[in-house]
């Protein structure tokens, strides 16, 4: 028997080509620091459809409840997009987040040193290390809140409601206050409590949680305030924790300062061991086949799961290395600039298991 048991879902478009690369990094990993891992596939978001006939079929849910993690490409693309919006790939992703328990999302914006330029941001402004922690509430809030259409004075109206119970605010805070533990020991908290009540408890409830972690310097920033200072002074924050659409956004914004879509991963965690991993790009429709797709997020994934479910941190740390010792001299079409190798994703995928 192996010694881990991880469930691929491939998914569509440049999904089954970076999660190959992925797949043989971690090959390459497993036998560098001796263990085992074995695999199974499952069917997720528009394959899971043209198959099965939904984007997240029970068999899916089932094989991934069995698995040690979760390692998935991505989903979605133009020949599912005239379903209705509970039949399309992303009602599989939801689907799975909320199966699975994922609670909380993880984003790094992280840039590797030679990738500075892709930045828009100055340099003086990112400095040489900018590595800030996104710890996102992903199960509750607005997205999952009471929703509905009416009249009001006669015309159309629609309302939707952000809610969060303490143990939800509670569980969340408490990932990114083991997170911050492990980093810099600094959390920003980021709410609307100026304004929202649902905030106004999340605000108490970070605070009387922040009594169990004396050593993490807490502070609190208006959402509005928190987006405008990702730009000014990001190399303020370590660990930043907030709700699920407040999250969404300011990640995206984050993610958009360290520059390339093709080089961010993520991590989605359930409390327990399992969790599930993901580039944050989708599925690449317009290079989808063409061989030209960066696979080193999904690869960076890996190195994600390999800490924070398998608890190799080595192995990891190995990952992220052989990451940034590559992009010292190739590239990947998207992250392309003159002076360097122009490589495609499986020669990317073959490099960083030569750099381990
Ligand atoms: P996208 O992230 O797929 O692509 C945006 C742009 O970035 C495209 O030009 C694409 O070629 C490029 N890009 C993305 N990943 C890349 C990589 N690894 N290497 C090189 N270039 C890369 O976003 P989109 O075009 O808005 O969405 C396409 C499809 O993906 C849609 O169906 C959308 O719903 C879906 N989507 C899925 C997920 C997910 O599975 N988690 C996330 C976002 C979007």
């Amino acid at each position: 028997m192996s010694d881990y048991r991880i469930t691929l879902l491939k998914g569509d478009g440049i999904g089954p080509e970076i999660v190959d690369q992925a797949v043989k990094v971690l090959d390459k990993t497993a036998e560098k620091f001796g263990f085992t891992v074995e695999y199974d596939e499952a069917l997720l978001g528009g394959c899971a459809i043209d198959a099965t006939g939904v984007p997240l079929p029970e068999e899916t849910v089932a094989k991934c409840k069995a698995s040690d993690s979760v390692l998935l490409g991505a989903v979605g693309g133009p020949k599912w997009d005239t379903l209705p919006g509970s039949n399309r790939p992303e009602a599989g992703l939801l689907g799975i987040r909320g199966a699975l328990g994922l609670f909380a999302n993880l984003r790094p914006s992280v840039i590797f040193g030679p990738l500075k330029s892709a930045s828009p941001i100055k340099d003086e402004i990112i400095g040489d290390n900018m590595d800030i922690l996104i710890v996102r509430e992903l199960t509750g809030g607005i997205y999952f809140g009471e929703r509905g259409r009416k009249e009001v004075d006669g015309k159309p109206a629609a309302w939707d409601t952000e809610m969060y119970t303490v143990p939800e605010i509670e569980r969340i805070a408490r990932v990114a206050f083991e997170m911050a533990m492990k980093r810099n020991k600094k959390l920003t908290s980021v709410d609307k409590a100026n304004v929202l009540e649902s905030s106004r408890l999340w605000r108490e409830t970070v605070i009387r949680l922040s009594a169990e972690y004396p050593e993490v310097e807490l502070n609190h920033l208006y959402v509005d305030n928190a987006a405008m200072q990702l730009v000014r002074n990001p190399k303020q924050f370590d660990v930043i924790v907030t709700s699920n659409i407040f999250g969404d956004i300011l990640s995206d914004e984050a993610s958009m300062i360290a520059g390339s879509i093709g080089m961010l991963a993520s991590a989605s965690l359930s409390g327990g061991k399992l969790g599930l991993y993901e580039p944050i790009h989708g599925s690449a429709p317009d290079i989808a086949g063409k061989g030209i797709a960066n696979p080193l997020a999904t690869i960076l994934s890996v190195a994600m799961m390999l800490r924070y479910s398998l608890n190799r941190l080595e192995a990891a740390q190995a990952i992220e290395d052989a990451v940034a010792k590559v992009l010292k001299t190739h590239r990947t079409p998207d992250i392309y600039e003159e002076g360097f190798v122009k490589v495609g994703c499986e020669e990317m995928g073959d490099l960083v298991c030569a750099a381990l």
